[in-house]
C-alpha cells in the first residue's frame, strides 16, 4: 500500500460512493483527509468515524468561493493540500436534449466540469509552490462514447478529459502529476439513479454487473505512487485487467 503519512487528501463529493470510500482508504493509508460536499452532516460522520485525522468542510464545487474557502480551511489546519481528488459529480436529470431544462442542464457542467477546474485552480499556487502534488480526476467512459439520455454527462466528462490534459501540458514540468481515471460502473448512488432512468444500455446493467467503490479508491492511492507515473497527462481505466493488479483493487 502507498505511505501517506503527512501528506493531505482534499477529495470532493465524499459523502458517499467513491468519494467516501476514498477518504477511508486514504485514511488507513496514514493520509490527513478533508472531506467535502454539500451533506454537511454525512461528511461529518465519516469525519468523526475517521477521526482526528479527518476535517470535513461543506462545499458546492458549483460555487468557486466556497471550494477555494475549503481549500484554504484545508491548507490552515493540516499545513498544504498533497493530493486533490476530483470526484464530486452528479447525472441526474437524465433525459433526451430536445427536452431538458436548461438551467438543469448547465448546472450538471456547473459541477462536472466547472467544479473540477475550480478544485484545481485552488490547489495548484500551493502545489506549484512546494513543486509537487497530484490531482486526480474522476473521468468516465461517457466522455469518449455518446449515451443516450446523457448528453449533458457525456459533454461535461469529456470537457473533463480535455482539463486533465490541459493541466498536465501547464503543469508537468512544475512537478504536478494529472491524471485522469474511467473507472467502469461502480455499485452507487449513481448507478440507482441511471436504473431508474431505464434510458440506454447501462440502465439495463445488473448491480452485480458494477465494480465496488473499494476498488476505485485502492485504485486512487495506486494512481498517488511513482508506478503510476506512465500515466501522467492521460486516464487509466479500471477495466483494464492489468491496472486492476497493479492497483491491488482485490485486496
Ligand atoms: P454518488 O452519487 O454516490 O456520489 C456523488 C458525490 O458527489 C456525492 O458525495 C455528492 O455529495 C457529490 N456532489 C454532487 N454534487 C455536488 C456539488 N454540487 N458539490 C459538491 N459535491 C457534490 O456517485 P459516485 O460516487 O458514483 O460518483 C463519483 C464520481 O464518479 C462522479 O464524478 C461520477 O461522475 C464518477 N463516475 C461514476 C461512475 C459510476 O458508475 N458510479 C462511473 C464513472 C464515473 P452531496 O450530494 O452531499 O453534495
Amino acid at each position: 500500500m502507498q505511505e501517506m503519512t503527512g501528506k493531505t487528501v482534499l477529495i470532493t463529493g465524499a459523502s458517499r460512493g467513491i468519494g467516501e470510500a476514498a477518504a477511508h482508504v486514504f485514511a488507513q493509508a496514514g493520509a490527513n483527509v478533508v472531506l467535502t460536499a454539500r451533506s454537511a452532516s454525512q461528511i461529518q460522520a465519516i469525519a468523526n468515524d475517521i477521526g482526528d485525522k479527518a476535517l470535513a468542510v461543506t462545499c458546492d464545487v458549483a460555487n468557486w468561493s466556497q471550494v477555494k474557502a475549503a481549500v484554504d480551511l484545508a491548507i490552515a489546519r493540516f499545513g498544504a493540500v498533497d493530493v486533490l481528488i476530483n470526484n464530486a459529480g452528479m447525472i441526474e436529470p437524465i433525459g433526451p436534449i430536445s427536452e431538458s431544462d436548461p438551467a438543469d442542464w448547465a448546472h450538471v457542467i456547473d459541477v462536472n466540469l466547472k467544479g473540477v477546474y475550480y478544485g484545481a485552480r485552488a490547489v495548484l499556487p500551493g502545489m506549484i509552490g512546494r513543486g509537487s502534488g497530484s490531482i486526480l480526476t474522476i473521468s468516465s467512459g461517457a466522455a469518449h462514447h455518446p449515451l443516450e439520455g446523457w448528453a449533458h454527462y457525456c459533454t461535461s466528462k469529456a470537457g473533463v478529459h480535455m482539463f486533465n490534459e490541459a493541466l498536465h501540458l501547464e503543469n508537468a514540468g512544475k512537478g504536478i502529476r494529472a491524471i485522469g481515471l474511467s473507472p467502469g460502473t461502480v455499485a452507487t448512488q449513481m448507478q440507482r439513479e441511471i436504473k431508474a432512468s431505464g434510458i440506454n444500455a447501462v440502465a439495463q446493467l445488473n448491480w452485480d454487473d458494477h465494480i465496488p467503490p473499494e476498488w476505485v479508491a485502492r485504485t486512487l492511492l495506486w494512481m498517488c505512487s511513482e508506478d503510476a507515473d506512465e500515466f501522467k497527462g492521460h486516464e487509466v481505466s479500471l477495466r483494464d485487467v492489468a491496472i486492476r493488479k497493479r492497483a491491488k483493487v482485490f485486496e
